[in-house]
């Protein structure tokens, strides 16, 4: 039976891991749960799973959530009432509960830096959903993963998919280490994408993309920052930078492939030329279940893939220039250091405004262009925490000062 704190439960990873945990519960116990805002769902996890703790990023809510479960029937009262906390402060608690064996990371954003630091810290197994926090803080991240000798298991399905195929390789032993180290005789990483909600759009067609466009995926079922960032292709931009971090693997050996149907989860080619691959259905539970039961293998009574039931998967090239935040993503991971926090921070802010009717889907890569380009000369190569941190608050002052003032660039 492992012990999870899960961190972000109320939102897609979240809710798919308790899933995970009453589907299987000889396995699973959740001791631990964090939340932003969303008291009614907390409320209904606690009554389901009883954890030890729970906090909330949203402290003044505190109150509110203590009156509730104090004013729950009998029947609906857990045996005990959890321990409640809010805040960051709150939120490390949670990921680092002394009773939690692994932690699944799944807030939204940069918020999780602090929390998804204090579990590595504590030396947990982290299974890692939150890939701003790598991408923004790598350099942070990756020796404070050595000092602890935390295991990072990626449940990314791209990651989970390239970590899975690892398992077949000589190299096996060290693939969830995440030191940044190269993987010999890794040659190549192939990250597939579905493509997004805009893929069968011309570029003509996205100056009319609406919020409603850009949240709805074909394939997959995730919150609304992810969704938008698959519809400008900055999600995969961003699975580059973390499938660097996590595989040491150079730039220029990571490609995207345009794969509609999302079966082929990525690839790996090795010295040999041998290609391996990961397939399943597009569904995060499976990505999840392995991290939470590696190194083994749960039986699941889940649907089985049946390639003739597809009938055919097919594959193509990313279209750069419909697509431009690609290319941005591959120059922040290239440039490194303070870059890639820059890159997140201001994605995370251009969505933002996008889905508060500020700017327009094709304003995103602009704001974000101009912001790292503004960084350019100010780049720090090996920053320390308090440099992301101070870093990620310009990145997202600037696109915030670029869209109040700056209407030229523009498309609203
Ligand atoms: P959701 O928006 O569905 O959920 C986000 C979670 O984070 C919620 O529990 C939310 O709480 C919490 N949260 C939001 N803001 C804060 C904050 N400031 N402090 C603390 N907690 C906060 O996101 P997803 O589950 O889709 O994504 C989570 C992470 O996983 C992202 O990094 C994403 O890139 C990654 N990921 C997601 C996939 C998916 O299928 N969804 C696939 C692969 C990666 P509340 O709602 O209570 O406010």
């Amino acid at each position: 039976m492992k012990a999870i704190s899960v961190l972000g439960s109320t939102g897609s990873i979240g809710t798919q891991t308790l899933e995970i945990a009453e589907e299987f519960p000889e396995q699973f116990r959740v001791v631990a749960i964090t939340a932003g805002v969303n008291l009614p769902l907390v409320v209904k996890q606690i009554k389901q799973h009883n954890p030890e703790v729970v906090a909330l990023a949203e402290k003044s809510l505190l109150p509110e959530l203590q009156e509730t479960l104090e004013s729950l029937s009998s029947q609906e009262r857990p045996p005990k009432l959890p321990t409640l906390v809010g805040g960051v402060e709150g939120l490390k608690i949670a990921a680092s509960w002394e009773n939690a064996d692994m932690v699944v990371s799944g807030i939204v954003g940069c918020a999780g830096l602090l929390p998804t630091l204090a579990a590595i810290r504590s030396g947990k197994d982290l299974v890692l959903a939150n890939k701003e926090t790598l991408i923004a803080a790598a350099p942070v991240v990756l020796p404070e993963l050595k000092r602890s000798g935390s295991r990072l298991l990626p449940a990314d399905s791209e990651h989970s998919a390239i970590f899975q195929c690892l398992q077949g390789t000589p190299w096996a032993e060290n693939a969830h280490l995440s030191t940044g180290i190269p993987t010999p005789g890794l040659r190549r990483i192939q990250l597939t994408a579905s493509g997004g909600a805009f893929r069968d759009w011309s570029a003509d067609d996205l100056k009319k993309a609406t919020i409603a466009d850009a949240t709805s995926h074909p394939n997959w079922s995730m919150g609304r920052k992810i969704t938008v960032d698959s519809a400008t292709l900055m999600n995969k931009g961003l699975e580059v930078i973390e499938a660097h971090y996590l595989f040491g693997i150079d730039y220029q050996q990571i490609e995207i492939v345009i794969h509609p149907q999302s079966i082929i989860h990525s690839m790996i080619e090795l010295s040999d030329s041998s290609v391996l691959a990961q397939l399943g259905w597009p569904d995060m539970k499976l990505p999840i279940l392995y991290c939470l039961s590696w190194p083994n293998r749960q039986e699941t009574p889940w649907r089985r893939l049946n390639l003739t039931e597809i009938g055919e998967l097919t594959f193509k090239s990313p279209d750069t220039e419909k697509y431009p935040c690609m290319d941005l993503a591959y120059a922040a991971g290239k440039a490194g250091g303070t870059m890639p926090a820059v890159l997140n921070a201001a994605n995370e802010e251009a969505v933002a405004e996008f889905l508060r009717e500020k700017i327009h889907f094709l304003d995103i890569p602009k704001v974000i262009e101009k912001t790292c380009e503004k960084h350019k000369n100010d780049l720090k190569s090996n920053p320390n925490l308090d440099e992301v941190i101070a870093i990620d608050s310009w990145s997202r002052q600037n696109v915030k000062e670029l869209v109040s003032k700056d209407k030229n660039i523009l498309t609203l």
